[in-house]
């Protein structure tokens, strides 16, 4: 049985500690327990969007003990970099440039020290682009010795939900520097979106990333707007893909 150290046993009790990390320091309340949970062939991981999407997992590299941050891009930058991955013919070139490219989608100033670009491979249309820092845990035994050798910085706030400060570039700012750098990004003139017009379900019309349904552009130009009630449920219509962003890229 692992000794539980007084700060886990404090967050664990507290009423603002979120269940996935009630379930992963209850399970691990040391590094040293998920280290040794790691080696034994278990998966360590714990997946919160508490402030974007994360995860946190403690894995072997080369048989070395190693907690492994990935912090991915959420909600508008996610949907802004899988429809430009979407729109280019060669997913090869395209994971490229896109990992070429995530640091220039932050705010200047951001420190990216110990931080690389990775993809991770999915089952969907698209795989998963993130920014992984991978730090040792040989000699570290509390979460505290971690957290407080080891702070996250400033990436963790620019990707945000709640950001404050700067953050992500989304929308039509995400769409032109990912053209900036190769990439077939495409917005919606008119509501801004990121738009694919290769979504597996909707090869041919242009779609947000998470339009399963169809395109419900929600400025769709209504000519029967003010005519009756139900045009003001904002049902939607077509997108307006921009015309700058159907020339070819450079
Ligand atoms: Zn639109």
């Amino acid at each position: 049985m692992t000794e539980v150290p007084p700060d886990i046993a404090e967050h664990l009790a507290s009423p603002d500690t979120l269940p996935e990390w009630v379930r992963f320091y209850s399970a691990y309340p040391t590094v040293t327990a998920a280290v040794q949970a790691a080696g034994n062939g278990e998966s360590v991981a714990v997946f919160s969007s508490e402030s974007t999407a994360y995860v946190q997992r403690v894995v072997l590299v080369e048989g070395k003990p190693v907690i492994e941050v990935v912090l991915y891009p959420a909600s508008q930058a996610r949907e802004a970099l899988v429809t430009a991955y979407l729109n280019h013919t060669d997913p090869e070139a395209a994971t490229a440039a896109i990992l070429h490219t995530l640091p220039h989608l932050l705010p200047k100033g951001i420190d990216l020290s110990g931080i690389e670009c990775v993809v991770e491979p999915s089952n969907g249309p698209a795989p998963r682009f993130g920014f992984r820092r991978r730090v040792s845990a040989v000699g570290l035994h509390t979460w505290r010795d971690y957290d407080e050798l080891h702070p996250l910085g400033d990436l963790h706030q620019v990707l945000s939900w709640h950001s404050t400060g700067g953050s992500i570039a989304e929308g039509a700012e995400a769409v032109a520097i990912l053209r900036a750098h190769g990439l077939p990004a495409v917005g919606c003139e008119r509501c801004g979106e990121s738009l694919t017009n290769r979504h597996p379900s909707w090869p041919g019309t242009w779609v947000c990333l998470s339009e399963e349904y169809g395109p419900r552009c929600e400025e769709f130009e209504d000519p029967f707007e003010g005519l009756h009630e139900l045009d003001t449920a904002g049902i939607g219509g077509p997108h307006a893909p921009a015309t700058r962003d159907l020339e070819p890229v450079a």
